[in-house]
């Protein structure tokens, strides 16, 4: 390996999707020299083509604390990083169909705020027509979260690697980690160009995770599924929050240029060996059929176009965030479910913060790699000495 070829720093981030990207942004605006090194381009995978759902409502109770806090970063965004990712505070409302529906609404909401959560509010019928005149008129409820929203995902992570950029951070992309390996206290890390020397590893890559986590002896049971959107041809107005629904799969956005993304974890197939997602037609026909149940105006929309992206799942549906239990100065965000493009934000701040050993009010032990094997011996996390920098840029 030539020395031209080789880098150094103190961190090194692998993956630049949202959490790749938020992570180093939130480390490089705390001082430390931070470098990301992304398999294809940033914003290639899930983070680039999701529907863009800035969700807090329906989401699993360990997640709360942290997507709440996430959006309010989402809020921030344009004073942040200067450029607010297309994000528009629409408000998201989850319909109930039938009495037995809104019923379950209720005891999520009751439920929540037995919790202390107030974020989700329980509506009845009237109020769903106040907030959406168009929509069926068999919809009886629902829930409504009125300070989420959407963004528009490739300007959302563009916006978080200009930032990064701007404070410093080489993003090197075409650069595939394959080996990562531990010796003394720094990682070395080869693509198949260049090799990379770092004081601290952060792994986000997504779907491919799991295969780096493996490299250290850390097996997790996180796999891959292809996920499905179409976008619709334009349309006049009418529909300003995102929409999903209680008793059927949806997730369903109209843009201001009038184009209606549907969604809602529609799984598709997968080529994951060729790093791509393949549609299903027959089940995004289902999902089309749904909404024109709720919108019957929308019959002849055509469909622009339909694609699949590759997304990490675990076993328990929740992420994993934090640090290895099996080798030092190794952070892991991956497995999102989902549902991990709200959490880009707020959870790169907290894993930066938990790098350098700083005190956060919300906890990540929810989102623990060793929560699958009941618990094993925990290595302590050393926290970063960024004062102490082993590179330049
Ligand atoms: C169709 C679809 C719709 C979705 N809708 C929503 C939504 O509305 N709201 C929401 O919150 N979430 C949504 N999600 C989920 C969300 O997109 C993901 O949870 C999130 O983007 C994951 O971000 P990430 O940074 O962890 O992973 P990714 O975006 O997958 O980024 C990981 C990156 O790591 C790179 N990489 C992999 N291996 C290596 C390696 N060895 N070396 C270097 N780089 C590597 C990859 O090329 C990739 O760019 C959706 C996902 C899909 C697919």
């Amino acid at each position: 390996m030539s020395e031209s070829s080789s880098h150094q720093s103190d961190v090194l981030v692998i993956g630049g999707g949202i959490h790749g990207l938020s992570t180093a942004f939130h480390l490089a605006q705390r001082g430390v020299n931070v470098r990301v090194i992304e398999a294809e381009y940033c914003g290639r995978h899930a983070s680039g083509v999701n529907a863009g759902g800035v969700r807090t409502l329906g989401r699993h109770t360990p997640e709360i604390p942290l997507a709440l806090s996430s959006r309010e970063l989402w809020h921030e965004l344009r004073q942040v990083l200067g450029d607010d990712g297309g994000f528009v505070p629409s408000g998201q409302l989850k319909l109930a169909e039938s009495p037995a529906e809104l019923q379950a609404c209720r005891e999520r909401v009751e439920h929540l705020q037995a919790l202390g959560f107030s974020h989700e509010v329980l509506v009845d019928q009237q109020q769903v027509f106040e907030i959406i005149p168009t929509v069926a008129p068999h919809v009886v409820g629902g829930i409504w979260v009125k300070d989420d929203g959407y963004a528009v995902p490739y300007k959302a992570v563009t916006a978080f690697r200009r930032a990064a950029e701007k404070l410093g951070v080489p993003v090197h992309e075409n650069s595939p980690a394959q080996r990562i390996e531990q010796t003394g206290n720094h990682w070395t890390v080869t693509t198949t160009g260049a090799m990379y020397r770092a004081e601290h590893l952060v792994v986000t890559a997504g779907a491919w995770a799991g295969e780096l986590a493996a490299q250290v002896g850390e097996a997790v049971p996180v796999h891959p599924e292809g996920l499905m959107l179409m976008v619709t041809h334009r349309v006049a107005p009418f529909c300003a929050p995102v929409l999903g629904a209680t008793g059927r799969a949806l997730s369903f956005k109209q843009f201001a240029n009038g184009t209606v993304v549907i969604g809602g974890k529609l799984m598709g197939s997968l080529d994951f060996p060729a790093r791509h997602g393949e549609v299903d037609m027959a089940r995004l026909g289902t999902s089309a059929r749904t909404v024109t149940d709720l919108f019957p105006h929308l019959k002849h929309l055509g469909v622009n176009r339909v694609w699949a992206g590759v997304e990490a799942f675990t076993a328990d549906d929740l992420p994993v965030i934090g640090a290895s239990r099996k080798a030092s100065n190794l952070s892991y965000s991956f497995g999102f479910c989902g549902s991990g493009f709200q959490m880009g934000p707020g959870t790169g701040r907290r894993l930066a913060q938990q790098i350098l050993g700083e005190h956060s009010d919300i906890s990540l032990d929810a989102f623990a790699i060793d929560r699958f094997n009941n618990g094993a011996a925990a290595t302590p996390l050393m926290p970063l000495q960024h004062s102490s920098t082993i590179a330049q840029h």
